[in-house]
């Protein structure tokens, strides 16, 4: 991990000025700075970007070409060799990647699986735990949630016969508001009661930032008898979280926004111990699911392993998975709560930036409560968004824009500086 103890940077409370000298200072005394040497930046004009798109898909690390050429390589020399010899037999290659993984999910590493991808590991892990019955058969979720879910809770809900404008309970913000309160989650799962099967949160909502209280929801859905599973696209390799300790049942994620694993790169799921150990608990198998001991002897009748690779399907996706590897071993070097410290300073600093631009018809969607969020704000420009979108990109700004008006900042703590951040906002000065 970066020695980060001998380091004035992150203290509690930093003293914020909006001052250029001020951004170089912090990256001065920044130990994570170094970091951002270790990806490859797209240019624009011959210049890198300033890159604060890591929420949709992270950079590429500088580590990923070697290792994947080292996978070719091995393909090459020792073909199906490869399964059992070479560098990372690939018969386990997807077990590499959860070592590092675990500090990020709270998580034992039975516990983890790296396989599929995201809104394939929603389904299968809903399968296993929605099981609508009788009284019990509705599923709570976010409005505004991320379209791949939606799509995903309503076609599960319709798989069981069931009517999606009577299974699927959305929780709504309050009148002219944009964000959840965690009192109207948890007492709309009080009143749904024994009628409530899944409750099936994101752990932040990728359009406004607002990253929930997950701890909270999975007591209360327990309470009333229910699961509790998370999406966790947005979270993970940006805020750490403690799945096994908060007692959640599942969650899944995909590796390619926070954890810079590439385009498409093999997602991964989560199933708590209690059910993980569960062999009788229903699944659809595949044989990389099945207890190693008689995988091979191809016969009749599904073993599931004891863990959370008791719900894989198919051969490691070897090439799939090599970029995250090397992210990987980066963030785990790196360590995410030092990641966290520096994002909470970095996103920090943004956020005070902003507030020293009151000329502007913008609001800040993201809660301000440091602990209700990850890196990204949310900006909602009433009236110049496109505008301001636009001089972003001309002038190597990278961010996200989404009509009405949605500006996405996320200042990843890896590869981006408090001087990126205060680029950002000498640029709005401007308008
Ligand atoms: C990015 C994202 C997805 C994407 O799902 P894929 O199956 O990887 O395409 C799904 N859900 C959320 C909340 C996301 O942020």
């Amino acid at each position: 991990m970066a020695d980060t103890t001998s380091s004035v940077f992150f203290v509690e409370q930093i003293a914020y000025q909006a001052s250029l000298g001020f951004a170089q200072a912090c990256d001065e005394a920044d130990p994570l700075a170094p970091f951002q040497q270790q990806f490859h930046f797209p240019e624009v004009a011959g210049k890198p970007v300033i890159y604060f798109c890591g929420n949709s898909l992270g950079l590429q690390p500088k580590a990923a070409e070697a290792a994947l050429q080292q996978e070719l390589d091995t393909w090459r020399q020792m073909a199906v060799g490869g399964y059992f010899g070479g560098p990372n037999p690939w018969l386990h290659y997807h077990q590499t990647c959860v070592p590092a993984l675990c500090p990020l999910l709270g998580a034992l590493p039975q516990e983890l699986v790296v396989m599929n991808a995201l809104t394939v590991n929603l389904h299968f892990m809903m399968l296993s735990f929605y099981k609508p019955q009788g009284k019990r058969f509705k599923i709570m979720m976010e409005a505004g949630a991320f379209p791949s879910d939606m799509y995903a809770i309503e076609t599960q809900v319709r798989h069981h016969g069931l009517a999606p404008e009577l299974a699927i309970v959305e929780i709504t913000p309050r009148p002219g508001q944009k964000l959840l309160h965690m009192d109207d989650i948890l007492q709309a799962i009080e009143n749904e009661g024994d009628a409530l099967a899944l409750c099936m949160f994101s752990g932040m909502n990728y359009y406004t930032g607002q990253l929930y209280d997950m701890a909270a929801i999975t007591r209360a859905a327990h309470a009333v008898g229910a699961m509790a599973g998370f999406d966790l696209a947005h979270v993970v390799g940006n805020v750490p979280v403690h799945l096994h300790q908060w007692n959640a049942d599942f969650a899944v994620w995909c590796s390619y926004k926070y954890l810079n694993g590439g385009p498409g790169a093999v997602g991964g799921a989560f199933v708590h111990q209690r059910h993980a150990q569960n062999v009788e608990l229903p699944r659809l198998g595949g044989w990389w699911g099945n207890a190693e001991e008689t995988r091979f002897k191809m016969e009749k009748g599904f073993v599931p392993k004891p863990d959370a690779s008791g719900w894989c399907q198919s051969t490691t996706q070897v090439f799939n998975t090599v970029c995250l590897k090397a992210a990987l071993t980066m963030i785990d070097s790196a360590g995410i709560d030092n990641m966290r410290k520096k994002s909470m300073a970095l996103t920090g600093y943004l956020e005070f930036l902003l507030q020293q631009l009151p000329q502007l018809d913008f609001e800040i969607i993201t809660p301000a409560d440091a602990n209700a969020r990850g890196a990204q704000l949310s900006l909602y420009f009433r009236t110049q968004g496109r505008a301001i979108h636009q001089k972003m990109t001309e002038n190597g700004i990278v961010v996200d824009y989404r009509e009405p008006g949605v500006i996405r900042v996320a200042p990843a703590p890896l590869y981006c500086s408090f001087q990126d951040v205060y680029r950002f906002y000498e640029i709005l000065k401007s308008f």
